[in-house]
């Protein structure tokens, strides 16, 4: 795995969140060696939630989103 920021290499490793948002104490993830930049699973989560995705087809056609409307 390649690190997002450097593109460094990356190694599984154990993290303990102190955080209690989400109710998490120990996590595994991923950690560059190089600049040490962390990908947990929560902002793996957080990322692939978030594609450009569920607006393409809907409003770049105006009569389709009017026809789905109007019912
Ligand atoms: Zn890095």
């Amino acid at each position: 795995m390649r690190c997002e920021r450097c593109q460094g290499c990356m190694i599984r490793d154990s993290f303990v969140d102190l955080r209690d948002d989400t109710g998490r104490v120990l996590f595994e993830g991923w950690r560059c060696i190089n600049c040490g930049e962390v990908v947990d699973p929560v902002v793996l989560t957080h990322r692939v939630d978030v594609p450009a995705k569920p607006y393409r087809g809907q409003t770049r056609d105006r009569r389709t989103w009017e026809r789905l409307t109007a019912v």
